[in-house]
Order: C-alpha cells, then sequence, then structure tokens
C-alpha cells in the first residue's frame, strides 16, 4: 500500500505528490518543520509542537496556510490513512512558490504558503538504541544564530550525522564557545551526582519540546535539574548523559569522544526517566 501524504489541501498518494522547483522551501531552505511522534495511533504533545510552529513562522514573517485545529484533524486524518501505530509525522510549512527565483520575500497574499506533511512508521518504544546506548563524538557547531527557529536549514547537522558515523559514532555533539549546544537532532544531558543537567534556552538550540516534558517530569519526581552549559570535558567525567527528541524520546548515551561513561551502560537517570516519558505519553496521547 503506498502511503498516503497531505500536499496543500489534498491527501494524496506519495508518487502523485508533487511541489513546484520554484518551492522556496527548496531554493532557499525557507521553510520550517515540526515532527510529532505517533504512540499506540495517538499524537504526543500535539499542542506544544503546533505553539513552536506558530512561534517559528512569526519568528519569519511566514504566514501559516491552516488553522491549528485542521492541522491537528491533518495529523490524526494521516495516522489514520497510514495505519501508524507508532512513528513519526513530518510537518513542513514553506513561504511558497513565486514564479521564479527571488531572494525578496513574496508578497504573502500573492504567493501562500506551501504545506506538506507525510507519516514515518518506525517502532519507537522499542528502539535497540535504548538498550544499548549511544556513542557521540564532539564537533563544531558552526550552524546559523537562530538555532530557537525550527528551519529545514539541516545541511550541517546531516554533516553531523555522517561525520559520526565516519568515526564509528551514532551522533554528534555540538560545541560553541567550548560548551555543548546540543546534539544534531536532539537535546544534551549530562547527570552527575543525581543531578540533571542541560543547556539553559536561547537562540542557541532549538527549545525541544520533549526537553520541556522531561524537565517537568524530572522535576515531579523530584529530581534536581539544572539548566546551564556544560563542556565535554565535563560531560566525559559525569555518572551519565542522555538526549531526548520526539522520535527518540530518552535515549542514554554511554561514550563521548571515546570516553566511556560509567560502566558503559545505559544509567539509571536516563532510564528512568525514559520509562516516565513513555508512560506519561501513554497516558496524555490524544
Ligand atoms: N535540537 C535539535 C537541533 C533538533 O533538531 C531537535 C529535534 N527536531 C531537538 C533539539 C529536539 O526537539 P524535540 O524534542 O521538539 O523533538
Amino acid at each position: 500500500m503506498s502511503r498516503i501524504v497531505y500536499v496543500n489541501g489534498e491527501y494524496l498518494p506519495e508518487e502523485e505528490a508533487k511541489v513546484s522547483i520554484f518551492d522556496r522551501g527548496f531554493l532557499f531552505a525557507d521553510a520550517v518543520y515540526e515532527v510529532t511522534s505517533v504512540l499506540g495511533g495517538k499524537l504526543i504533545d500535539f499542542d506544544g509542537h503546533a505553539a513552536r510552529l506558530q512561534r517559528s513562522l512569526g519568528e519569519l514573517d511566514m504566514a501559516n496556510p491552516i488553522e491549528i485545529e485542521d492541522l491537528r484533524q491533518v495529523h490524526r486524518e494521516l495516522v489514520t490513512r497510514n495505519d501508524i501505530d507508532e512513528g513519526m509525522i513530518y510537518l513542513q510549512i514553506s513561504r511558497g512558490a513565486d514564479n521564479d527565483r527571488d531572494f525578496v520575500f513574496p508578497d504573502a497574499e500573492t504567493v501562500p504558503s506551501s504545506i506538506v506533511l507525510f507519516t514515518q512508521s518506525k517502532p519507537l518504544t522499542q528502539a535497540p538504541a535504548a538498550k544499548t546506548g549511544l556513542k557521540v563524538i564532539s564537533i563544531e557547531d558552526i550552524r546559523w544564530g537562530r538555532r530557537d527557529i525550527k528551519t529545514v536549514q539541516l545541511l550541517y547537522p546531516s554533516m553531523g550525522k555522517m561525520m559520526a558515523k565516519k568515526a564509528g559514532a551514532d551522533d554528534a555533539w555540538m560545541v560553541e564557545d567550548g560548551e555543548v549546544t546540543e546534539g544534531t537532532s536532539n537535546n544534551a544531558y549530562i547527570v552527575k551526582d543525581g543531578r540533571i543537567i542541560t543547556r539553559h534556552l536561547g537562540r542557541e538550540i532549538l527549545h525541544g519540546i520533549t526537553r520541556a516534558a522531561v524537565l517537568r517530569f524530572a522535576r515531579e519526581a523530584q529530581m534536581q535539574v539544572e539548566e546551564r552549559a556544560f563542556t565535554i570535558e565535563e560531560a566525559q567525567q559525569a555518572d551519565e548523559a542522555f538526549i531526548t527528541s520526539a522520535s527518540a524520546f530518552v535515549m542514554p548515551v554511554v561514550e563521548i569522544d571515546g570516553k566511556t561513561l560509567g560502566d558503559g551502560a545505559p544509567g539509571p537517570v536516563a532510564q528512568r526517566l525514559r520509562e516516565i516519558y513513555i508512560e506519561e505519553s501513554r497516558n496524555t496521547a490524544s
């Protein structure tokens, strides 16, 4: 069965879905995106993703082509039509397709934003890496200065994953001015003496929806949370480390730049937070 995707108001088999070669997402990376996970056929934290989407659009002065409640329905419809139990829904909104290539933003009245959504079926709760943990390397963070806006400028994160792969690792943590910003597609955490440490919010990192949920659950469970920057050296001396993202949930990290953390197995705090996150998400997904 071919996947049913959504393009500018229409549900279509993926091979029939098309966007213009003049689409500004394609030509200028002038587009924002969201990834919402599906658990038991329901959406995890749709409201959080919708709020961040509105913010990303606002920061870039891009028109939203769809009401949020309609967007929720499109997400649900795609889950149903593609029979998704666990997986993700990718959403992209670009500043549309003018009839030529021009750096100047087109008038939103005449050139509407374009919107595309598609599903990805994937086991999330039983991800094998949750048992073994990830190996990460550090790389310099040379991305642009507005990483709090979720744009599709993902070339450097993609290169970072390739650098990790080449080094025999799973992912890369990016470092700016000696301090870890975040992972290529996730937020980064260390745990020392029971305290959970993760970089404070700002323009340097994406404000993860999973990060917000996990920190809330950690505080509710009386765990200590410190929102501050840390170095790779501090991370290598930590008791444990982990990452969070909508699709990875909470994923343990067991090695940083070749240095094994603790006994090299996923740590108890990361494992506990993963359990809590999955349980809470099952209870609240809608
Ligand atoms: N940072 C970056 C750079 C990301 O790409 C992502 C995932 N898109 C995250 C953090 C995690 O965000 P979320 O928890 O909302 O998936």
